[in-house]
């Protein structure tokens, strides 16, 4: 029997093939091409089982953003997995590294977010920010405040709630949604795609005021919460105008409407802070969701942050022995919590916030140089988050057909120069490991300006 003398690394495209449903996958060009197996990972660099190693330009999904082969989190991994792998969290059990990380994410979390209910990654945490928010206005007495708002593009998962948040069209496309009164969704704040012979700040009082609209149209009294990203990830990278933040949290405010911060890209650094909220968007929300960069990617790991006044609601028992019945057989596993608190300890001890506050910037100005290609419409971003939207007419903002295969040309000709970007719809997608230095960022940029013009 040869297969088995074979190494894994040789088994694994066509075990992969033949067994493995892959997430978000094409299957007409996966059954044709199969899988492109990863073997290892070093820094910003990834190998592939036929050796040929890429720079990676989307930190494996968003995620990587102390960089691959972090010996420092392994290592902090494997000896809590040693000493104590997991015990459950429910009721008064806990472990050391699940509480000391919730001081640690508390103390560095804007106003008075002091509280920390963990899940398994981001989806479980946006249903953990639904669900208590639900439970919070029940407490409350007010039953019908239940509905949230959410916008056009918006990304927040893939659990059957966390997907019904979500307002990619293309996402929902053959699947159920859970009530569609529940969910509602409002525009996207897309600056390049704005109504036509609207400046910045109209575009801004036009989203304002639609929101408000929307928040009249279903009764203030029946809306629980409004969440959205700082910046707008998966759908596209969007950055909202100046203000915008701001001012929804005041109408959310206005109409006892919680504010809930989607921070599971933009939390850990990747805007330069630890959150994005107040110290890039100037407010405060009341509940942060995040998940990925807390722990670097090295293990699952979700974290919703609650603020003082809901705690004081929900921390309470609703009858002597009433439990607050909500929790995951891994909320707050020790392995996951101690890969996040060696995280933080990098982070600090690596100065990365500055060095983001450094690279990204210059990371947004190279990539403006793209514009010069005429299959480039838009380059925008903040920090080590950027999209590069494609278009077949400049001119008319017109984009390419959904079967043109734009992106994904793009996508294959820098893998095949060595750097991996993210293709989402329209736009090339990039979000590095945040250790990612002004030399690699050259590489990215020439790398897509000699691809760009392979489009067309
Ligand atoms: N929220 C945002 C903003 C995301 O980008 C993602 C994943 O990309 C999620 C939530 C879902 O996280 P997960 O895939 O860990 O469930």
């Amino acid at each position: 029997d040869t297969a088995s003398n074979e190494r894994p690394e040789d088994r694994a495209w066509l075990a992969d093939k033949d067994h493995f449903i892959h997430p978000y996958t094409d299957f007409t060009t996966f059954q044709q091409e199969g899988s492109q197996v990863i073997r290892e990972a070093s820094g910003v660099t990834v190998t592939d089982t036929g050796g040929k190693a890429y720079l990676d330009a989307i930190a494996g999904l968003w995620c990587m953003n102390l960089g691959h082969g972090r010996t420092e989190i392994a290592d902090a991994m494997g000896e809590q997995a040693r000493k104590m792998a997991y015990f459950n969290t429910f009721g008064h059990s806990t472990n050391v590294p699940a509480s000391l990380l919730a001081a640690e994410v508390a103390k560095r979390a804007p106003g008075s977010l002091n509280h920390v209910f963990y899940s398994t990654g981001g989806s479980t945490a946006n249903d953990t920010a639904v669900r208590l928010i639900h439970y919070y206005f029940n407490r409350l007495g007010r039953h019908a405040k239940k509905k949230i708002i959410s916008r056009n593009d918006g990304y927040h998962g893939s659990t059957y709630f966390a997907s019904a948040l979500t307002g990619i069209h293309g996402v929902h496309l053959g699947f159920d949604r859970i009530s569609q009164d529940l969910v509602h969704h409002v525009s996207a704040a897309n600056l390049y795609r704005r109504p036509a012979g609207m400046d910045e700040a109209q575009f801004c009082d036009y989203l304002v005021d639609e929101l408000r609209q929307r928040i009249h149209q279903l009764g203030a009294e029946n809306v629980a919460a409004f969440i959205a990203e700082p910046v707008m990830g998966a759908g596209g990278v969007l950055v909202a105008p100046a203000g915008y933040h701001r001012r929804v949290a005041q109408l959310c405010r206005e109409n006892e409407i919680l504010y809930i911060a989607d921070e599971v890209v933009t939390g850990f650094g990747r805007l330069g802070h630890w959150f994005a909220s107040e110290d890039r968007f100037g407010h405060v929300p009341d509940v942060i969701v995040s998940a990925k960069g807390i722990s670097s990617g090295y293990c699952p790991l979700g974290a919703t942050l609650f603020s003082d006044a809901i705690h004081e609601v929900i921390a309470v028992p609703q009858a002597p022995g009433g439990v607050l019945s909500h929790g995951f057989t891994y909320s707050g596993h020790p392995v996951s919590c101690a890969a996040a608190l060696a995280t933080i300890d990098i982070i600090e001890r690596e100065n990365i916030l500055s060095h983001v506050r450094e690279v990204g910037p210059y990371m947004q100005t190279r990539l403006k140089e793209l514009l010069r290609h005429e299959v480039v419409g838009d380059v925008r971003g903040d920090h080590l988050m950027a999209g590069i939207e494609l278009v077949k007419d400049r001119e008319r903002r017109i984009n390419f057909a959904p079967d043109s295969g734009a992106t994904h040309k793009v996508f294959v000709a820098a893998r095949q120069r060595g750097v991996i970007v993210r293709p989402v719809g329209n736009v090339i997608v990039l979000s590095p490991p945040l250790v990612i230095s002004k030399a690699e960022i050259d590489i990215i940029v020439d790398t897509l300006h000699e691809t760009m013009s392979e489009v067309g």
